[in-house]
């Protein structure tokens, strides 16, 4: 059987891409490659919540190396074979032959995966350290993205940054590199997290000044502790709202109240930005459904499923 013509139940679902071509919007959520059982029965929770309101789709991050990325491949998979719900699965060219990437590809199609996000990934170890592709590897994330179409019938996304690539040294060659990514085929975007609405806005008429229109979907953390607020700076550079530490520090021995604020923050920048043209939202949800189905019931979307 030819790659991505598997003949399972998730064939039947559309793609993101035939979604989004139809101007409906995508509401999905993303959770991270698990690192020990007790992690993944209590992800199997979280997605079995996320489940009940019918998202567009829900993804697993790759991980780094090892169990975590067994991990992304045997939950992904279970999405699909054992769910209602359309995974999209995230693959990364870190320490990956092609010959590697090509069975991966080939083991997501075999349980009818159509929908994939190409990454590049980042360095192991240092994440702002120098890239080092696998001797039999990839570059970039286009590269990813032309072998993913070459597999197969895939809908393929990728990762956009509102507050440009940290490796990146100008905005024109950051929109220049992320503008052939599509069009080595990319159906659709998602964004890194962040926290100004206009950061994305910028970003998407940057896009559309290149002459691209591949939809970008933005990705949306709420901030649920106060750790977070430095644990994002580090993992994602987005910058965090001075005004909004200020109100999280303020009652920072009360969990509730630093959850809700985070919660609130959040819909008010999921509200702005749906009343722009946005193709849909991304959550992250932390493997915790709780903070982010709170969020899709502020904005009225419970009532969609
Ligand atoms: P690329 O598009 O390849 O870009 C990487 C850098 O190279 C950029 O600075 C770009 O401008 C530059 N570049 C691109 N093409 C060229 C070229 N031809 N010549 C010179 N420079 C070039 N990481 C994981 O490990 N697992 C995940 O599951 C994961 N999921 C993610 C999901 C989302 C929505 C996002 C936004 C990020 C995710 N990441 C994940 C992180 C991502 O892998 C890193 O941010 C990585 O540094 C960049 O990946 P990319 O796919 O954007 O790379």
């Amino acid at each position: 059987m030819a790659l991505g013509t598997a003949s399972t139940r998730t064939d039947h679902a559309r793609t993101v891409r035939e979604l989004l071509a139809s101007g409906e919007r995508s509401y999905s959520f993303e959770f991270a490659a698990p690192r020990s059982e007790k992690g993944e029965r209590a992800l199997w929770d979280a997605i079995r919540r996320i489940e009940a309101v019918g998202p567009t789709f829900v993804s697993v991050t790759y991980g780094a190396g090892g169990s975590s990325r067994e991990g992304t491949v045997r939950v992904t998979e279970r999405m699909a074979t054992d769910t209602t719900l359309t995974p999209v699965a995230h693959l990364t060219a870190v320490n990956h032959s092609k010959a590697e990437l090509r069975n991966i590809i080939g083991q997501y199609a075999d349980v009818g995966i159509r929908n994939m996000l190409a990454l590049r990934g980042d360095p192991p170890g240092d994440p702002m350290g120098e890239w080092v592709r696998h001797p039999e590897g990839l570059h970039y994330a286009a590269d990813l993205v032309r072998l993913i179409k070459e597999s197969g019938d895939f809908c393929v996304g990728v990762a956009a940054f509102p507050e440009m690539h940290p490796r990146s040294t100008d905005w024109d060659t950051d929109i220049r590199y992320f503008v052939d990514k599509c069009r080595a085929g990319a159906d659709f975007a998602i964004t890194q997290m962040f926290f100004y609405p206009d950061d994305y806005l910028r970003l998407r008429d940057r896009v559309a000044a290149a002459g691209c229109d591949t939809p970008i979907i933005p990705e949306i953390m709420p901030v649920t502790n106060v750790r977070q607020i430095e644990r994002f700076a580090q993992l994602s550079n987005a910058a965090f709202p001075p005004a909004l530490a200020e109100r999280i520090l303020a009652v920072k021995d009360d969990r509730a109240a630093v959850r809700s604020i985070g919660i609130e923050y959040a819909t008010e920048l999921c509200a702005r930005l749906m009343a722009e043209e946005i193709p849909g939202l991304h959550f992250i949800t932390l493997n915790h459904s709780t903070a982010t189905l709170e969020i899709y019931e502020n904005l009225g979307l419970h009532q969609r499923s």
